[in-house]
């Protein structure tokens, strides 16, 4: 999962929460492709919070009721700086071939690095 690499995704605080006093029970959490509400007859609940992908708050933006929230940003920046995720994701995208750095397609392209290419 190139999201975090490894890392445990229960020691990252990310996940809405829903504030039922501004809940206007529009249904549009429900669209999570990951599962995270379930319907209740009092309206949505959180029932898989570590199912939310970290860093999504797509749901947040599109309550119509604007009850949805989510921790500061910051607080997963810390984690991805101090466990170094941000490289390891890199790492892991390029041994998928979803990106290539500069280095790597000289490299697969036989660049001599006679100065020809700079
Ligand atoms: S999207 Fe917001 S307002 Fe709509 S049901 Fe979910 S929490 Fe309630
Ligand atoms: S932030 Fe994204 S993944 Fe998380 S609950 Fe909302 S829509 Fe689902």
């Amino acid at each position: 999962m190139a999201w975090l690499v490894g890392y445990p995704r229960e020691k990252i605080n990310w996940h809405p929460t829903i504030d039922p006093e501004k809940c206007v029970k529009c249904g549009m959490c429900m669209n999570c492709g990951r599962n995270v509400y379930d319907w209740t007859e009092e309206g949505p609940v959180v029932a898989r919070p570590n199912q939310c992908i970290v860093g999504c708050n797509t749901c947040a933006n599109l309550c119509m009721g604007n009850a949805i929230s989510f921790p500061e940003k910051e607080t997963i920046r810390e984690i991805y700086k101090r466990e170094k995720i941000w490289s390891k994701v890199k790492k892991q995208l390029e041994e998928e071939g979803k990106i290539k750095t500069k280095q790597k397609s000289e490299e697969e392209s036989g660049c001599c690095d006679g100065g020809c290419c700079s």
